[in-house]
């Protein structure tokens, strides 16, 4: 393979730059064998990186913060949160560092980030590192939500670094290089608002509306509207969760975008038996962030988002709550549309067909829980019973009677299997793949990981040979739990 010469990146430090209170300036600690071991080409493309040369010696340094490009200034960034429920001032990038930002094919800004890479003065306790298996579980997982069409950050690399991670045993550890529209959180206006320096505050709004949201500028009162953009992003993305099944697991404010963006792969893992319940985080005693109330913790989120605006939305505090409140009313009617489109499609059919699809989608919901029927079986035939067999069907559901009503109504407003194909995935990241995969890949075999990259990556194209990566998880896999700050 020929090297293409090194072509330096450049990456502006435009956060650094505007928002110097919230950036530390920090370089990663030195990795003593750097081994890449995933690269998500078409992204390189999109970023104009020549993937060649991110596979070279030299690439592979740049991809572990080892060798930063002239003109580059790496930060950890400051944000603060709330951790299941209770504020902390003060978080930040413990064991994370942003490169910089990148200029993309299309023209947008991206972040280019890199996690795992030492301890940063933000670490706390932490060792500032990360094991190569949740860097895998962040750059598939992401890489599924992307192909699922779901707005999320992306993974460009994963790279072994050759060090050893003490966590309950002793892991291989990794770097991943993210790549996000931004790293903004809730947390960083918490954060920025918890300084008491209302300039700091105002210089942050002002960041986030001209890289996201920037309509907001233009508008009467552009903080306020900022405020409603971000409810805009949060709802439908929520939404999508839903809809595809996935659960966040640690939806902290620290952990929630201002882009609307899925930020964070930690804990995070597919429903199998549809259940609103569904908790598969092992610190989450209490279900706060269970399947079912993503999106009522999502509203929550917001909710401290506009108290961290407070001061920016008006000059009387009450005048400010009451726009606050009002705004923060359009979540649930937004996300109520994104489901029930996102519903109906779901269920091939077509946009004329009114509020009738969103119950019917309900209905077909509460048909699956008794029996704790596979979401994302049972959604993908729905194709078959629409084309003459609900033979498929029939086996995830127990309630044969009710289902043949529902499936009797739903057909009778002429469902188009085809659309459904192209709606409902097939191969979606399933728990005990994702686990047999990791720890393949911990014991040095990357064949089982790069094969499941490759079947989540085109999750409604059915092929030959591909009959496990679809079907439930078999019942000796038993509970599944997922781990934080792994
Ligand atoms: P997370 O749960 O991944 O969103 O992380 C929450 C906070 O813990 C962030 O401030 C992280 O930077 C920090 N953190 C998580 N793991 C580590 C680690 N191993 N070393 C240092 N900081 C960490
Ligand atoms: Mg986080």
């Amino acid at each position: 393979m020929s090297v293409a010469p090194v072509r330096p990146v450049v990456l502006d430090d435009r956060f650094a730059r505007e928002l110097p209170e919230m950036a530390v300036p920090w370089r990663a600690e030195q990795a003593p064998d750097p081994r890449l071991l995933v690269l998500d080409e078409e992204l390189a493309a999109e970023l104009g990186l020549d993937a060649s040369w991110l596979r070279s010696a030299d690439g592979v340094r740049f991809l572990v913060g080892a060798a930063v490009p002239d003109g580059a200034a790496p930060v950890a960034q400051a944000y603060a949160g709330h951790q299941f429920g209770g504020f902390v001032p003060r978080l930040g990038d413990g064991r994370a560092l942003l490169l910089g930002e990148l200029t993309d094919s299309a023209g947008h800004l991206r972040d280019l980030h890199l996690k795992g890479s030492g301890r940063t003065p933000f670490a706390r306790g932490g060792d500032g590192l990360a094991a190569v298996g949740p860097m895998l579980r962040e750059h598939l997982v992401s890489r599924a939500m992307h192909a699922l069409g779901v707005p999320t950050t992306r993974s460009l690399a994963v790279v072994a670094t050759g060090r050893a991670v003490r966590r309950e045993e002793v892991l291989p550890g990794a770097v991943l290089a993210r790549v996000a529209s931004s790293h903004l959180r809730v947390g960083s206006v918490q954060y920025a608002r918890a300084t008491g320096d209302p300039d700091l505050l105002r210089r942050l709004a002002d960041h986030a509306i001209s890289r996201h949201h920037p309509a907001a500028a233009q508008a009467e009162n552009p903080y306020l509207a900022l405020f409603e953009a971000v409810v805009a992003a949060q709802a439908p993305l929520i939404a999508r969760w839903m809809l595809v099944g996935f659960v966040h697991g640690v939806m902290n404010t620290d952990n929630t975008t201002l882009s609307g963006e899925t930020i964070d792969y930690g804990p995070c893992a597919f429903l199998d038996a549809y259940d609103p319940a569904a908790v598969y985080s092992s610190i989450d005693h209490g279900g706060r962030y269970a399947y079912g109330n993503q999106p009522a913790v999502a509203e929550w989120n917001l909710a401290r988002l506009a108290e961290a605006l407070l001061p920016l939305l008006h000059e009387d505090e009450e005048r400010a709550v009451e726009l606050a409140v009002a705004a923060l009313g359009g979540f649930r009617t937004r996300y109520g549309a994104a489901w029930a489109a996102g519903a109906r499609a779901k269920l091939g059919l077509p946009a004329s067909t009114g509020p009738q699809a969103g119950a019917l989608a309900e209905e077909f919901l509460t048909l699956l829980q008794a029996p704790r029927a596979d979401l994302t079986s049972s959604f993908r035939a729905l194709a078959d019973a629409a084309r003459g067999d609900a033979g498929p069907l029939r086996r995830h559901v127990l309630d044969v009677d009710a289902l043949d009503d529902w499936v009797g109504r739903w057909c009778a407003l002429d469902p188009d299997p085809a659309a459904m194909d192209r709606t409902n995935p097939l191969y979606v990241p399933r728990n005990h793949l994702v686990e047999e995969a990791l720890t393949a890949a911990t014991d040095g075999d990357l064949a089982p990981f790069r094969q499941l990259l490759a079947v989540v990556s085109a999750p409604y194209d059915e092929r030959p040979g591909l009959e496990r990566y679809a079907a439930p998880a078999p019942p000796d896999f038993g509970a599944y739990r997922t781990f934080c700050g792994t």
